[in-house]
């Protein structure tokens, strides 16, 4: 397929490559001029806008930081006309950014008015499952939209859910955010308190995955550094899934649940921990560095 990708950071370079390896004719545009040209050396076309990058295109697919980002591409900003606009061949149009669902009800709303099919479909399995064509993907969308992009998803995932109409991939991507932040708050709460009372993290660590509080972040993903060989802990908190993104999506749990009148309590701790560990400099490390917060004085 013909396939125009706009966003070429931590996820979106991998996840166009994986297109590429696909057999995909992929067309690329970032505003770093670097991340184009790195794909363009794995055998992308590149544009020298979002418009130009979509010209031929039978699908978009954008993989932008945050809303603002998202609703300025598709809908405009500064008086300027959105790429929405420029998609007059119509091709099915896939955000797998991870915003508030009102952004991409807004979005989807003035895709709808052109005739456009528009999918939110953000992703889970941060950038190791990008790179090993393993995410998860969480479609908000038509069914027939779904069943077109299902193909072209499964190049660069593993696990494609349905999860209802437009805003809906959002909503379930915001719950498992929200979840992860509390697991990767609480096990690194659980890890300093052990380490203090004079136990070894990597013992502890072994002894809670094979017990009761076993998760994800104990799984894969350990905070503590040397504890996992390869993890973000064990390379300086470098790279990964940055505190910023983790902040933004518990801020977006937060809303949400202000408008539905839902109780977050341990989500809007969760929040308030990561936007204090933002605050004090660390928003471009990864978010498991939050064990730093509870490393204080050593
Ligand atoms: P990133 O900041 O590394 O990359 C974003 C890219 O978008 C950058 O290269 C930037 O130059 C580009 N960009 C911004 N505005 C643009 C525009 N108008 N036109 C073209 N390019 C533009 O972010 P990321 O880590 O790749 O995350 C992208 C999205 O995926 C975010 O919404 C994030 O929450 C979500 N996500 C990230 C991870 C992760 O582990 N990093 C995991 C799951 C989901």
């Amino acid at each position: 397929m013909n396939i125009a990708f706009i966003g070429l950071g931590n996820m979106g370079s991998p996840m166009a490559a994986n297109l590429l390896s696909a057999g995909h004719d992929v067309c690329v545009f970032d505003l770093v001029e670097a991340a184009m040209a790195d794909l363009e050396g794995q055998g992308a076309r590149r544009a020298n806008s979002a418009e130009a990058a979509c010209r031929d295109a039978e699908v978009v697919i954008s993989m932008l930081p945050a809303g603002a980002h998202v609703l300025g591409l598709y809908l405009g900003r500064d008086g300027a006309p959105g790429l929405l606009d420029a998609l007059t061949h119509k091709p099915l149009v896939i955000d797998a950014s991870t915003i508030s669902p009102d952004d991409t009800c807004r979005v989807g709303a003035a895709a709808a008015e052109r005739g456009l099919s528009y999918l939110d479909a953000p992703v889970s399995g941060g950038i190791g499952g990008a790179k090993a064509g393993t995410l998860t993907f969480i479609v908000g969308g038509s069914e027939a939209g779904f069943e077109k992009a299902r193909p072209v998803l499964e190049a660069m995932g593993k696990n494609i859910f349905h999860a209802g109409d437009i805003g809906a991939g959002q909503v379930a991507k915001i719950c498992n955010n929200m979840l992860l932040g509390i697991l990767m708050s609480g096990t690194a709460e659980a890890l300093a308190l052990g380490v203090k009372n004079g136990l070894d993290p990597a013992v502890l660590s072994e002894i809670m995955k094979q017990s009761s509080g076993g998760n994800w972040a104990l799984n894969v993903y350990n905070p503590w550094p040397g504890v996992m060989e390869g993890s973000a802990a064990s390379r300086d908190y470098q790279g990964g899934f940055l505190t910023d993104l983790m902040a933004k999506d518990l801020g977006l749990a937060w809303e949400l649940a202000l408008k539905t009148r839902a109780s977050v309590p341990m989500g809007s701790q969760a929040r308030n921990l990561f936007a204090l560990h933002s605050a004090q400099g660390s928003g471009q490390l990864d978010f498991s560095s939050i064990q730093w917060l509870y490393r204080a004085g050593e």
